[in-house]
């Protein structure tokens, strides 16, 4: 259709409320113009879900929170995993985003609890070891009587150094550190891994 060529030729609309919603959608990640310019047309096309996604952002925007305890996204915090009786407190999982206890719970072997790095050591990118919540890390080892520790990152260069650093961190105290066994596609990213796949590389976790 005519208008179809019109959003893939990369000129403009004679609208420049539809241009500026075509930018900003093009800010999100992932969206280049291209899809950013099919959204935008079905967005304002008659039969849009629009309304119901702005309810949804709203709500979302004004609900979602992450747990101070753990920092898994959540609406009460501290989160129902934090604060659940049935979870050992004793075993502690360590991952690099929110994002990466989804497929845990999603797997449903996993008893323990979580703690969420927000992000991995990486040198390149500038991510130094103070810009991550390591001393919260301690903390908390320490509070809960941490007995078994799983390091659960993704097997990247900077997963690897991460892991490396928190082992450091924890060198000599009386816990047993372990990390999720190969399983995990190198280069893959968690939180994209198989269930299956996953509670393998828990069972078969192993010592640094
Ligand atoms: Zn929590």
């Amino acid at each position: 259709m005519a208008w179809e060529r019109e959003a893939n030729d990369g000129g403009e609309f004679q609208s420049p409320a539809l241009e500026r919603l075509v930018r900003g959608l093009s800010r999100l990640p992932g969206l280049g113009r291209k899809s950013a310019t099919r959204i935008a047309l079905h967005l304002v096309a008659r039969e849009s879900p629009a309304d119901e996604l702005l309810g949804a952002i709203g709500a979302a925007r004004a609900q979602v929170t992450n747990c101070g305890n753990c920092g898994a996204i959540t609406e009460a915090d501290p989160c129902r995993i934090c604060t659940s009786e049935r979870r050992d407190q004793t075993l502690l999982c360590v991952v690099a985003s929110p994002v990466d206890v989804l497929p845990f719970e999603k797997a449903g072997f996993y008893r323990g609890r979580y703690f969420v790095l927000g992000g991995l050591l990486s040198p390149l990118d500038g991510v130094r070891a103070d810009d991550l919540p390591f001393d919260r890390l301690l903390a908390r080892v320490e509070r809960d009587q941490v007995a078994e520790l799983i390091i659960a990152l993704d097997a990247s260069v900077e997963g690897e150094t991460t892991a490396l650093y928190v082992q450091r961190l924890l060198q000599g105290r009386h816990l047993q550190l372990t990390r999720l066994a190969t399983g995990i596609p190198v280069g893959g990213a968690l939180a994209y891994t198989d269930e299956v796949t996953l509670q393998r590389a828990y069972q078969f976790r192993r010592g640094f």
